[in-house]
Protein backbone atom coordinates (compact mmCIF):
# COMPACT_ATOMS: atom_id res chain seq x y z
CA UNK A 1 0.00 0.00 0.00
CA UNK A 2 1.77 3.20 -1.05
CA UNK A 3 0.85 5.97 1.73
CA UNK A 4 0.32 10.06 0.72
CA UNK A 5 3.16 12.10 1.97
CA UNK A 6 1.87 14.30 5.23
CA UNK A 7 3.27 17.72 4.01
CA UNK A 8 4.64 20.82 6.32
CA UNK A 9 1.77 22.47 8.36
CA UNK A 10 0.17 19.05 9.79
CA UNK A 11 0.94 18.99 13.48
CA UNK A 12 2.06 15.22 13.41
CA UNK A 13 5.23 16.40 11.70
CA UNK A 14 5.73 18.88 14.62
CA UNK A 15 5.09 16.79 17.66
CA UNK A 16 7.49 13.85 19.31
CA UNK A 17 6.39 10.13 17.90
CA UNK A 18 5.57 7.49 20.12
CA UNK A 19 7.78 4.48 20.72
CA UNK A 20 7.07 1.11 19.22
CA UNK A 21 6.36 -1.50 21.51
CA UNK A 22 4.53 -4.44 19.39
CA UNK A 23 6.80 -6.18 16.89
CA UNK A 24 4.35 -8.12 14.99
CA UNK A 25 2.95 -8.59 11.38
CA UNK A 26 1.60 -5.37 10.91
CA UNK A 27 5.06 -3.60 12.20
CA UNK A 28 6.73 -5.61 8.92
CA UNK A 29 3.68 -4.70 6.76
CA UNK A 30 3.71 -0.96 7.63
CA UNK A 31 8.04 -1.12 6.91
CA UNK A 32 7.21 -2.59 3.99
CA UNK A 33 4.55 -0.01 3.33
CA UNK A 34 6.97 2.76 4.06
CA UNK A 35 9.43 1.16 1.91
CA UNK A 36 7.21 1.60 -1.08
CA UNK A 37 5.80 4.43 -0.41
CA UNK A 38 9.29 6.30 -0.08
CA UNK A 39 10.21 4.61 -3.44
CA UNK A 40 7.02 6.33 -5.04
CA UNK A 41 7.84 9.54 -3.43
CA UNK A 42 11.62 9.29 -5.05
CA UNK A 43 12.88 9.69 -1.76
CA UNK A 44 15.84 8.33 0.15
CA UNK A 45 14.29 8.23 3.60
CA UNK A 46 10.71 8.39 5.09
CA UNK A 47 9.86 8.43 8.82
CA UNK A 48 6.39 7.36 10.14
CA UNK A 49 5.24 10.76 10.71
CA UNK A 50 5.67 11.47 7.14
CA UNK A 51 2.37 9.17 6.43
CA UNK A 52 0.56 10.55 9.38
CA UNK A 53 1.85 8.21 12.09
CA UNK A 54 3.17 9.46 15.30
CA UNK A 55 5.30 6.23 16.07
CA UNK A 56 9.23 5.98 16.14
CA UNK A 57 9.69 4.27 12.89
CA UNK A 58 11.79 5.35 9.67
CA UNK A 59 13.07 3.35 6.50
CA UNK A 60 16.39 4.82 4.69
CA UNK A 61 18.02 3.66 1.53
CA UNK A 62 20.26 5.90 0.50
CA UNK A 63 21.02 3.60 -2.90
CA UNK A 64 17.96 4.33 -3.86
CA UNK A 65 17.20 0.21 -4.34
CA UNK A 66 20.55 0.05 -6.48
CA UNK A 67 21.79 -2.16 -2.59
CA UNK A 68 19.30 -4.10 -1.29
CA UNK A 69 21.72 -4.58 1.45
CA UNK A 70 21.59 -1.14 2.24
CA UNK A 71 18.13 -1.28 2.97
CA UNK A 72 17.75 0.10 6.82
CA UNK A 73 14.67 -0.06 9.01
CA UNK A 74 14.97 1.76 12.34
CA UNK A 75 12.70 1.45 15.15
CA UNK A 76 12.77 3.28 18.21
CA UNK A 77 16.46 4.57 16.83
CA UNK A 78 18.58 7.08 19.18
CA UNK A 79 21.86 9.01 17.66
CA UNK A 80 25.01 8.13 20.60
CA UNK A 81 27.86 9.26 18.74
CA UNK A 82 28.94 12.25 15.69
CA UNK A 83 32.01 13.00 14.33
CA UNK A 84 32.87 15.93 12.30
CA UNK A 85 30.54 18.24 10.39
CA UNK A 86 29.70 19.31 6.72
CA UNK A 87 27.17 21.23 5.35
CA UNK A 88 25.26 20.05 2.07
CA UNK A 89 21.97 20.94 0.30
CA UNK A 90 18.97 19.04 1.98
CA UNK A 91 15.64 18.46 1.18
CA UNK A 92 12.30 16.63 2.75
CA UNK A 93 9.66 14.90 1.22
CA UNK A 94 6.78 16.70 3.62
CA UNK A 95 8.33 19.96 2.02
CA UNK A 96 8.64 19.35 -1.88
CA UNK A 97 10.18 21.68 -3.93
CA UNK A 98 13.03 22.90 -1.14
CA UNK A 99 16.72 22.50 -0.37
CA UNK A 100 18.48 24.33 1.75
CA UNK A 101 21.91 23.63 3.12
CA UNK A 102 22.41 22.25 6.25
CA UNK A 103 25.38 21.19 8.40
CA UNK A 104 25.66 17.82 9.59
CA UNK A 105 27.68 15.48 11.74
CA UNK A 106 29.68 13.45 8.35
CA UNK A 107 29.80 10.65 10.85
CA UNK A 108 26.61 9.05 13.00
CA UNK A 109 25.98 6.02 14.80
CA UNK A 110 23.03 5.02 15.94
CA UNK A 111 21.24 2.42 18.11
CA UNK A 112 17.93 1.26 17.22
CA UNK A 113 15.69 -1.89 16.83
CA UNK A 114 15.00 -4.22 14.08
CA UNK A 115 11.47 -4.97 12.96
CA UNK A 116 11.79 -7.72 15.37
CA UNK A 117 12.85 -5.91 18.09
CA UNK A 118 16.66 -6.64 18.17
CA UNK A 119 18.67 -4.16 19.09
CA UNK A 120 21.73 -2.81 16.58
CA UNK A 121 24.05 -0.35 16.05
CA UNK A 122 24.93 1.05 12.84
CA UNK A 123 27.49 3.84 11.58
CA UNK A 124 26.96 5.81 8.85
CA UNK A 125 29.25 8.55 6.49
CA UNK A 126 28.23 11.37 4.55
CA UNK A 127 24.48 10.72 3.17
CA UNK A 128 23.70 7.80 5.53
CA UNK A 129 24.88 9.40 9.02
CA UNK A 130 23.15 12.93 7.05
CA UNK A 131 19.71 10.30 7.00
CA UNK A 132 20.27 9.03 10.14
CA UNK A 133 19.95 12.50 11.92
CA UNK A 134 17.06 13.91 9.48
CA UNK A 135 14.85 10.60 9.83
CA UNK A 136 15.54 10.53 13.79
CA UNK A 137 14.86 14.44 13.95
CA UNK A 138 11.74 13.73 12.66
CA UNK A 139 10.68 11.16 15.29
CA UNK A 140 11.66 14.22 17.76
CA UNK A 141 8.97 16.65 15.92
CA UNK A 142 12.02 18.25 14.04
CA UNK A 143 11.99 19.23 10.70
CA UNK A 144 15.15 20.18 8.81
CA UNK A 145 14.59 23.93 8.45
CA UNK A 146 15.05 24.31 12.34
CA UNK A 147 18.80 23.57 11.26
CA UNK A 148 18.97 26.85 9.33
CA UNK A 149 18.66 30.43 9.64
CA UNK A 150 15.53 32.08 10.97
CA UNK A 151 15.55 34.42 8.15
CA UNK A 152 15.73 31.68 5.90
CA UNK A 153 13.20 30.05 7.40
CA UNK A 154 10.69 32.10 7.81
CA UNK A 155 10.99 33.23 3.90
CA UNK A 156 10.47 29.43 3.24
CA UNK A 157 7.74 29.77 5.79
CA UNK A 158 6.03 32.78 4.05
CA UNK A 159 6.16 30.76 0.21
CA UNK A 160 4.84 27.93 1.65
CA UNK A 161 2.08 29.54 3.13
CA UNK A 162 1.31 31.27 -0.25
CA UNK A 163 1.58 28.10 -2.03
CA UNK A 164 -1.03 26.90 0.53
CA UNK A 165 -3.41 29.70 0.23
CA UNK A 166 -3.49 28.98 -3.54
CA UNK A 167 -3.91 25.40 -3.27
CA UNK A 168 -0.91 24.03 -4.20
CA UNK A 169 0.32 22.45 -1.19
ZN1 LIG B 1 12.18 14.67 5.99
Amino acid sequence: MIYSIVKFGNPVLEKAAELVTDFDDDLKKLVADMFESMYEARGVGLAAPQIGLSRRLAVIDVTFKEDPNAKLVLVNPEIIDTEGKYTQPEGCLSIPEFREPVARARKVTVRAQDVDGKWFEKTGEDLLARALLHETDHLNGKLYISHISALKRDLMKRKIRKLIKAGEW
